[in-house]
């Protein structure tokens, strides 16, 4: 946490209060020297041991035109989960052959919009998409690179609805059951295909190597067979994102490229130990890329004290913005900006300001003094946050903000309320 000389708290060298003051809250606010930093930390893993590779930043963290700009920058690719993501991106400039598709139900016209884009990669996640997409491409006479995404039966320890790797997934092509075989023999068999590699994502928010040295060792298996069954060779290992960040001092994650150093790490010996030629190492990471780079600033207003019970501190947003505590019981952690510091006096839990029990960013935080129109921060809501944020009660999404060396650049502009009916007839 950055003060500056009046003890406010600042994000890449700019007041917060300030922030509060010339956009208004509740308002996104990302520090973009730390985004650029984790890029450069992952691709230094890779670079450092001289290895073929792809960083393709999962967009549904944080979709926007300015994201997929400093990506761009950055040097590195994009994940695309739909056809909103794919226009974004267009729309941003960025080389969408440095995109790939992922999804476990793209529609014929999500695939025709892909191919006409122009996309680099489609990853394959279930039979009826391989015949859908073959259609496609012979309809347009080109072909298209894919990977397979297995599921390669293996649970990471978090939480259950972020476990999308064992084997009773909606995702991707299970292996025990001989269905990553079959999708192999029908990409072959298929004109317009061009296989590339396989695929594995096993969950999100997740702390421990473990689980990713074992999906890695499950794809190499898989490259193998391919191989001696198939005599076809796995240019591209993709495994995935899923890295873990610290929400609150509960969590205790690993330096973002300590997972890929391990991963990569483990697939050098595993290529070795079974002869085959190295394949350009893939990952896909989105929270570790963009979650901490991202505060939320919200105006505070009501208070309930209930004797003996608890005292509620209402904020201008809520689950419109954040719901990610009301969805999956996500812990975050605040701080009053004008002195990020004081010593805490009061336990409070934070409050939304939508028509829902539910509506709670954070239960117990210890705060100093409060009183109403003190602008509050939260941390580490730089993904699926924005991503996630909705229009219940009404209420207009928030502004999104960059700062960088002493700068802010507004890069979302804040919802009006004709922006909210402008749908309706
Ligand atoms: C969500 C997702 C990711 C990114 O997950 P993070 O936890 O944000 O790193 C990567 N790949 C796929 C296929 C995903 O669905």
């Amino acid at each position: 946490m950055q003060t500056n000389a009046q003890h406010h708290l600042e994000i890449g060298g700019v007041d917060t209060l300030d922030l509060a003051q010339t956009y208004g809250t509740p308002l996104y606010v990302y520090d973009v020297a730390l985004i650029r930093q984790r890029i450069q930390a992952f691709k230094k893993v890779f670079e450092d041991r001289g290895l073929d590779y792809h960083i393709s930043y999962a967009s549904k963290a944080f979709s926007v035109l300015a994201m997929y700009r400093l990506l761009k920058e950055a040097g590195i690719g994009a994940d695309v989960v739909s056809g909103g993501e794919i226009y974004t991106a267009q729309q941003a400039g960025f080389e969408m052959s440095q995109t790939s598709f992922n999804g476990n139900n793209k529609s014929r016209a999500e695939l025709v919009q892909a191919v006409e884009a122009g996309v680099g990669h489609i990853i394959l996640d279930n039979f009826h998409e391989i015949d859908l997409l073959e259609e496609v491409l012979t309809a347009a006479d080109t072909k298209m690179k894919v990977l397979l995404r297995l599921a390669p039966g293996i649970s990471a320890h978090t939480h259950e609805y972020d476990m999308t790797g064992q084997i009773d997934s909606k995702f991707g092509f299970d292996i025990q059951s001989g269905q990553a075989e079959a999708a192999l023999t029908k990409v072959l068999a298929a004109k317009h295909l061009v296989y590339q590699g396989i695929h594995a994502h096993i969950g999100s928010q997740i702390f421990e190597t473990v689980g990713f040295e074992k999906a890695a060792d499950a794809l190499i298996k898989m490259a193998v067979l391919f191989k001696t069954k198939f005599d076809v060779t796995t240019e591209v290992i993709n495994v995935g994102g899923g890295f873990g960040v610290r929400y609150s001092t509960a969590d205790t994650p690993l330096a973002p490229q300590t997972y890929v150093e391990d991963i990569v790490d483990e697939i050098s010996r595993q290529v070795k130990a079974n002869d085959l030629t190295m394949p350009a190492i893939w990952i896909e990471p989105g929270r570790s890329i963009v979650a901490e780079a991202g505060t939320t600033l919200y105006t505070i207003g009501s208070r309930k004290d209930i004797p003996d019970v608890r005292s509620y501190l209402a904020v201008d947003g809520g689950m419109g913005d954040n719901i990610r505590p009301a969805l999956y019981q996500a812990k975050y952690e605040a701080a009053l900006c004008n002195d990020p510091e004081a010593q805490p006096t009061q336990t409070v839990s934070i409050a939304g300001k939508y028509c829902e029990s539910g509506d709670m960013l954070i239960w117990n935080q210890p705060l100093p003094q409060t009183k109403p129109g003190d602008v509050l921060a939260t941390f580490v809501t730089g993904a699926y946050g924005y991503a996630m944020a909705n229009n219940y009660n009404r209420n207009p999404r928030p502004a999104v903000v960059f700062v960088e060396n002493g700068q802010s650049q507004l890069v979302v502009q804040r919802e009006s309320f004709a922006d909210l009916i402008h749908l309706d007839k």
